[in-house]
């Protein structure tokens, strides 16, 4: 009888939506694999890796030879040929599966950072729902607000013009401290709103796990109304990518940002919305919106020349791009 050690990972350990692991440039270069193996090998040890990453537990393969070939996109005969170099690196554990020791390290980092990010939005959620019934953000008097709010938006979504489903949405939300006031409150429908949530949420996720979890924040807004108010190309990539149509963006920056940027510099709608063009073409949609709300939040003095120095900081940054591993 053989001891097998116990499985590397624990058996909850899910990387499945999590697209990429770091692959280590310079370890994979200078290792036995590269030096001394067939590009078939190679290939079908990289293939092997990508397919134990999605697997439950993650890093983790059956240990099962027509699996493995399929894996590898190699027939089995020729799989049975190079299998021993191929699974380089993987050890069989206990629970019968075939566990890669690098890999496996990997995904329990990436698991963990995964497990602490989800607690933190939990925590995030349990300081709202407190917030709201301190507040009475759930009792009459919001239904109050919430009717007064619709009224004056007159009865329809800021962003869409959608009338149905409608939500009362705080801009700066209350988790951050926005107060169910009038001027910190707008209407968005069911759909607009989800999505603005997903778009915040995408905000305050460290920044390589935001990459990762990107598909996730996505999927939030699955199988609503496809397509309202978006460009051909954006449902192309959308649907070339597998995912839900992203959201009209320019909506969301025109709904709550330029209401909030006139209220803030008590400039005249013109050159807010020349503002917010000029920062959408330096920016992009997605990374002005995640600064309109970093400033709102933070409650900067001077939004413009704020903003401005985003700009120039993500300038510089695009000009001499970060150096770092590969993301699968
Ligand atoms: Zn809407």
């Amino acid at each position: 009888m053989v001891d097998f050690p116990a499985p590397l990972v624990p058996g909850d350990c899910d990387c499945t939506d999590l697209d990429g692991f770091m692959l280590n440039v310079e370890r994979l270069m200078a290792s036995e694999l590269v030096a001394l193996s067939s590009h078939e090998v190679v290939a079908a040890a990289l293939f092997l890796w990508c397919r134990a990453w999605k697997q439950r537990p993650a890093a983790s393969l059956p240990d099962d030879e027509r699996v493995l070939a399929a894996y590898a996109r190699l027939p089995l005969p020729r799989f049975r040929k190079i299998r021993e170099e191929a699974t380089h690196g993987f050890v069989k554990c206990s629970d019968g599966r075939l566990y890669h020791r690098v890999l496996a390290v990997e995904a329990l980092k990436a698991y963990e950072k995964k497990l602490a990010f989800q607690n933190k939005r939990n925590g995030d959620a349990d300081r709202l729902r407190k917030w709201r019934a301190e507040r009475g953000a759930s009792g009459p008097e919001w239904e109050t607000t919430r009717q007064a709010v619709f009224r004056r938006d007159g009865g329809k979504c800021t962003a869409c013009s959608s009338g149905s489903d409608l939500h009362c949405d705080h801009v700066v939300p209350a988790s951050k401290g926005g107060k169910a006031e009038m001027h910190n409150l707008t209407t968005l429908c069911r759909k607009c709103h989800s999505r603005k949530t997903a778009l915040q949420r995408h905000d305050e996720m460290p920044n390589e796990m935001a990459g990762e979890m990107h598909s996730v924040a996505e999927g939030q807004g699955q199988g609503q109304g496809q397509g309202q108010g978006q460009s051909k190309k954006e449902r192309a990539e959308a649907s070339a990518s597998g995912g839900t149509p992203p959201l009209d963006i320019t909506a969301v920056v025109f709904s709550t940002g330029l209401s909030w940027l006139k209220r803030a510099t008590s400039k005249s709608d013109a050159t807010c919305r020349g503002l917010l063009g000029k920062w959408r073409k330096e920016l992009g949609d997605e990374a002005l919106i995640a600064t309109l709300g970093r400033a709102q939040r933070e409650g900067v003095i001077d939004p413009v020349a704020w903003i401005e120095k985003v700009v120039i900081s993500h300038k510089s940054a695009s000009a001499h791009p970060k150096q770092g591993g590969w993301n699968l």
